[in-house]
């Protein structure tokens, strides 16, 4: 029956795009887990930096691919928010990934091949069971290639700023509007050019631009191609019996 199919959705696009929020509310609508890769990513960053990795945003990566066998990091689920949170060798740094020097040195961490190895076999393991929402640059392209859906996330990126500099106004960050979008520039511009699994759309991935939509009506265009993908999975299956 289609409705015990599960699927993998995939959700990749530039930075501040409000992946995560689609891909929460859809994990929360089918009962499915969510993994946001960019957290994954992030927690590196964050390890090399407070081992001194790097300096003036060079990133000395003979010294943390050294260490890529002891970075553990893990997901949590925080009954009282309602949400997962990212832990790094056994503490909390769900706050401190989402800070701005994290953000300004996280896409030359990304652009590390062995970085990318390690956190894409972990992904793969975690999505192997299906019913799954992931979102990242690379998840349908590299990560999950067969993924029965795939959105490809983009908007305007005044839009963007501005989503990113409220967000961060509210966690009580301090940082000024210039910065955030010389962020999101340089992090989309890193993250396409990149030799390593850039940021590309995957041929089979259907373009979302939320640029002048609600949260609702994404989410609910999303669910509708939820349905068909589980009827198209449901019906390719029977076929094969
Ligand atoms: O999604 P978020 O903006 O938190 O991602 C932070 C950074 O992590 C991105 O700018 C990108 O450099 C990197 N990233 C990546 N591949 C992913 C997810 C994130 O390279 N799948």
């Amino acid at each position: 029956m289609a409705a015990d199919t599960k699927i993998t959705i995939a959700i990749d696009g530039y930075s501040s795009c409000g992946k995560s929020t689609l891909a929460k509310a859809i994990a929360k609508q089918l009962h499915y887990a969510y993994i946001d890769t960019g957290a994954m990513y992030r927690a590196v960053t964050l390890y090399a930096m407070k081992n001194g990795y790097i300096k003036d945003g060079a990133v000395n990566s003979t010294l943390l691919i050294d260490d890529l066998g002891k970075i553990y990091i893990r997901f949590r689920y925080n009954v009282e928010t309602g949400t997962s949170e990212t832990f790094l060798d056994g503490e909390n740094v769900e706050q401190e990934i989402r800070k701005i020097d994290v953000s300004e040195n996280v896409s030359r961490v990304s652009e590390i091949k062995e970085v990318r190895k390690k956190l894409v076999t972990l992904q793969q393991l975690m999505g192997r069971e299906k019913g799954i929402v992931m979102d990242g640059r690379d998840i349908g392209t590299v990560v999950f290639p067969d993924a029965e859906l795939k959105i490809f996330m983009t908007a305007d990126v005044d839009i963007r700023m501005q989503r990113r500099y409220d967000e961060l106004m509210a966690k009580g960050h301090k940082v000024s509007m210039a910065q955030v979008k010389e962020n999101l520039i340089h992090r989309d511009f890193v993250d396409t050019h990149r030799k390593e699994d850039p940021l590309i759309k995957a041929n089979d991935a259907v373009v979302l631009d939320n640029s002048g939509i609600t949260r609702e009506e994404q989410l609910e265009f999303v669910l509708s191609l939820v349905i068909e993908r589980k009827n198209k999975k449901c019906s390719s299956e029977t076929s094969l019996k």
